[in-house]
């Protein structure tokens, strides 16, 4: 997805580019064929509202932006309600025949295992990037600086806790700061609260692992419904221990559990729970999560998960265009680099397209504004998220910078969004405008 569209926005500008795709010589788990940008599992785009959709939006953005692969998704759309859904094998046929007719891409198979030394190079080898490249990267990054699972907790909008329940404090009150004394919000239960809890946990549906995902997995992050499988105290031993915590709404209640929720951006509008990865499916989350304490009306920025996925600690890797620190003439794009689903790896392959090929002619593409869809989701993997946690994210409305003078709350939702999508889209315009003749060949 992410090579692809990078491909095509750096060939448009003018550059040559050389397609390096493993299949169908070495194949993956999820692939099925030898095509270029390939759906491995679902065939939707998501939701394909502009005004009141954080992902809508991005499909604005990238057709503005005269991208590829939404190009080729529009045409091969099928009926799906507000959804885009699309014929995956007209699909990716299509982008696959669009690229090779180009006259400045050459599309070459064989598997890249080591880390180029020299010229210009964008690594968009996904979540199930080879092994071999997988180790070139860990050595050079450090194997601290590599996942090759994401084990995510369930992300909530901050402005969804109800902090009439919930209370702000660390656990010991550890800490320099008063910020660092109050960085987790605390949701408290009772005997009763979690009894249920659990029960709720062990009745709830689960999704498989697919096969050959599971290798090495189980180490330090095993889903809660495991936990509370292997005892019913469990949890309230691990990430659900009540101590070192006092309730400041009613301190006589020593709370039987406590589930932590950590700030999850710079913004400070999403939480995550902590230690609460999951394989419980969607709809089972958000029913057991909502039975929290603080959480009844919780609306989730996203779920849970735990998956085979290869990324990167962008955060502390890539500099804001996109490249290694260490070794700038290499950018990352797609979901290595922390961003999650067909789109918003597209979305990184448009952008590191562009500044790939506007460095390749002697210029400098700066990243969007963060009020755009595209700016918020390079924002976020390049230094707005927490280092420390990182853990891949899909676009969402908590990425981009408050809007002044908007109501909150549910109520305020709809203008609110509208809000963020009409801003996003006059800068979005306008950026494409201001940064056109750093994309024009000479
Ligand atoms: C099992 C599974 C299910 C998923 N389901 C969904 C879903 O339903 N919806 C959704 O939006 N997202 C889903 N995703 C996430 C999905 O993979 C990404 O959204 C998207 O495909 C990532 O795009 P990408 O360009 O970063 O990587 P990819 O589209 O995977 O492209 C990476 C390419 O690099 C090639 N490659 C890897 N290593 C090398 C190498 N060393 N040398 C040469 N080529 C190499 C691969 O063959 C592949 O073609 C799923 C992921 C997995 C693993």
């Amino acid at each position: 997805m992410a090579g692809s569209e990078a491909a095509w926005q750096a060939a448009r500008a003018g550059v040559r580019v050389v397609i390096h795709e493993m299949r169908p010589d070495v194949g993956t788990f999820a692939h099925k064929t030898g095509d270029l940008a390939e759906m491995v599992c679902s065939n939707s785009f998501r939701s394909d509202d502009d005004e009141q959709n954080a992902v809508g939006l991005l499909h604005w953005e990238m057709r503005q932006a005269g991208g590829l692969i939404m190009e080729m998704a529009d045409r091969h759309s099928l009926p799906a309600g507000g959804a885009l859904a699309v014929d995956r094998d007209g699909f990716s046929a299509a982008v696959t025949e669009r690229l090779r007719a180009h006259p400045l891409v050459r599309v070459e198979g064989g598997e890249i295992t080591a880390l180029p030394e020299a010229g210009h190079w964008i690594i968009a080898t996904g979540p199930l990037t080879s092994e071999g490249l997988g180790q070139a990267i860990a050595a050079e990054t450090g194997a601290e600086a590599l996942a090759f699972f994401d084990a995510i907790a369930p992300i909530v909008y901050a402005e969804s806790i109800d902090m009439g329940t919930v209370w702000a404090q660390s656990r010991y009150d550890k800490g320099e700061t008063d910020e660092e004394r109050k960085a987790y919000l605390n949701c408290p239960m009772d005997k009763v609260q979690y009894e249920a809890f659990i029960d709720a946990l062990l009745a709830a549906d689960k999704t498989e692992f697919h096969e050959g995902e599971t290798a090495g997995y189980f180490d330090g992050c095993l889903p809660i419904e495991v936990m509370a499988e292997r005892g019913r105290e469990t949890l309230r031993h691990g990430p659900m221990k009540p101590v070192g915590l006092t309730n400041a709404h009613r301190p006589e209640d020593k709370p039987y559990a406590v589930v932590q929720l950590r700030r999850d951006n710079a913004l400070g509008t999403l939480f995550n729970i902590v230690g609460f990865q999951t394989k419980m499916k969607y709809g089972a989350q958000t029913e057991v999560f909502r039975m929290i304490p603080g959480l009844e009306n919780a609306s989730f920025a996203r779920l849970g998960g735990i998956h085979r996925n290869t990324f990167l600690n962008s955060p502390t890797l890539l500099d804001d265009r996109m490249r290694l620190r260490s070794r700038p003439h290499i950018r990352f794009a797609g979901q290595i680099t922390g961003v999650e689903g067909y789109v918003e790896s597209s979305a990184m392959g448009l952008l590191a397209g562009r500044m790939a090929a506007a460095e390749i002619l002697g210029r400098d593409l700066p990243p969007p504004p963060p009020e755009t869809a595209m700016g918020a989701l390079i924002h976020h993997i390049t230094g707005g998220a927490e280092a420390k946690t990182f853990q891949p994210m899909n676009v969402n409305f908590g990425l981009f910078p408050p809007l002044d003078g908007v109501r909150g709350g549910r109520k305020g939702r709809k203008d609110r969004y509208k809000g963020y999508t009409d801003r996003a889209k006059e800068l979005w315009t306008a950026w494409l405008a201001e940064t056109r003749a750093d994309l024009a060949a000479e």
